[in-house]
């Protein structure tokens, strides 16, 4: 036989997540009790008005065919009336705005639409997995934006060399961030606004978070910027603010011929969602209340709180986030992430995840998510404090 593997996958590890659900089964299948703090999935139902919805609609014999290519109007004008009502911003539903299959699908499927072997792609470190991947698949070149604590996870745009800006093609940014917590306002999509307009790059920013900001904060769309949507385009995801992860319907909104690239792809590619899925998003987003939201983001909050007081008590000192449900802690004892976490899971049963799966520059920390509710939280906070203590740390 051949050898089988395309050399486009000799650089790309299977799926780092995909992994760590392994290592839980295996744990709990040798009877350790897991608490695992690395899910980055809601916990709590989808609202029953969404699951009604969906319901209803299934039972409509005009769902059962083909979905539109783009997406159904209805779930476009339902895209397109929340990005006014939410972020002040007019989006043309026709032409700005594509249905996606959960936004990891449209964020691999725009890289494939936009870079050729040898365009630059600016991507963070750490960063969600996927940015990358599709890069070195697509013969892209990366260019790493460290985000570090002293810039508050911030890239900075000053320090990227000019011959890297001229042959950049893309970016990526992702605020509230994922792995870090991180939250930016808008002066800062401002610049890197300023940014690609001057270098005639696409921004794709992934808004996955953009409904989990915490104490008072409000996080920005990029599209609230004047003329942003000349260069970018935002991935609006369903997944996390209506607890929807499993559903899989997200859209891609702004810029005009990166949608069509996009489209270009993917109809060549998929068939679109389920319209019985998409009228249930629609209806998840101009249906929920911002109660709902508001509830939600006291949840995670007083989740955190317990989290992140709870570890400070026990000698470590971990910022509080104030957005997503990340927790980015620096590893408490002169390990790699990797085997701290592996320590802590052993002695423990809590999980973490190694900072280390998002980019070299998170080696040293690990990720705590607070996805479980307050009882279980409490729990692995008692079990990382004995273990700290046992490890001779303490505040
Ligand atoms: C969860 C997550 C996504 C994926 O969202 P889906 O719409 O469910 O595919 C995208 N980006 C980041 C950073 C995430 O954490």
């Amino acid at each position: 036989m051949k050898t089988l593997q395309a050399k486009r996958l000799a650089n790309i590890p299977p799926y780092a997540f995909a992994e760590i659900d392994k290592a839980k089964r295996a744990a709990i299948a040798a009877g350790v009790d897991v608490i695992p703090l690395t899910i980055g999935d809601p916990d709590l139902p989808t609202p029953a008005y969404v699951v009604d919805e969906l319901v209803r609609a299934a039972a409509d014999p005009s769902t059962h065919r083909y979905p539109e290519y783009e997406g159904s109007e209805e779930f476009r004008s339902a895209v397109s009336a929340y990005y006014a009502e939410r972020f002040g911003v007019k989006i043309d539903p026709k032409e700005e705005v594509m249905a996606l299959i959960g936004s990891k699908e449209g964020i691999a499927h725009m890289i494939w639409a936009i870079v050729d072997p040898g365009d630059v792609v600016l991507i963070p470190d750490p960063a969600y997995p996927v940015y990358r991947m599709h890069t070195l698949m697509c013969g892209g070149e990366v260019y790493s934006m460290p985000l570090t604590e002293a810039s508050g996870y911030l890239p900075d745009f000053g320090s990227i060399p000019e011959n890297v800006l001229k042959k950049t093609k893309m970016m990526f940014l992702n605020y509230p961030n994922n792995p870090t917590g991180a939250v930016c306002d808008i002066e800062f999509f401002r610049e890197a606004v300023s940014l690609a307009r001057h270098y005639g790059f696409l921004i794709c920013h992934d808004a996955a978070y953009v409904e989990m900001a915490y104490d008072e904060v409000k996080a920005p769309s990029i599209l609230e910027v004047p003329g942003s949507k000349e260069v970018a385009v935002e991935f609006y995801s369903l997944s996390k603010p209506f607890n929807m992860t499993g559903w899989r319907i997200a859209a891609a909104v702004g810029q005009r011929e990166a949608i069509s690239a996009l489209g270009i792809v993917k109809t060549n590619t998929d068939s679109g969602q389920f319209t019985a899925i998409q009228r249930a998003g629609a209806k998840a987003l101009l249906h929920t209340p911002r109660d709902f939201i508001d509830f939600m983001n006291k949840v995670y909050t007083e989740r955190r709180d317990i989290l992140i007081e709870g570890l400070a008590a026990a000698g470590w000192h971990v910022p509080k986030p104030k957005g997503t449900f990340y927790a980015w802690a620096k590893v408490p004892r002169p390990m790699s992430s990797a085997q701290f976490a592996l320590d802590l899971l052993e002695k423990t049963g809590v999980m973490v995840t190694p900072g280390s799966v998002w980019g070299v520059e998170g080696e040293g920390y690990v990720r705590l998510t607070f996805t479980l509710q307050t009882e279980r939280i409490r729990q692995a906070v008692s079990r990382i404090s004995d273990y700290l203590s046992e490890a001779g740390i303490r505040a």
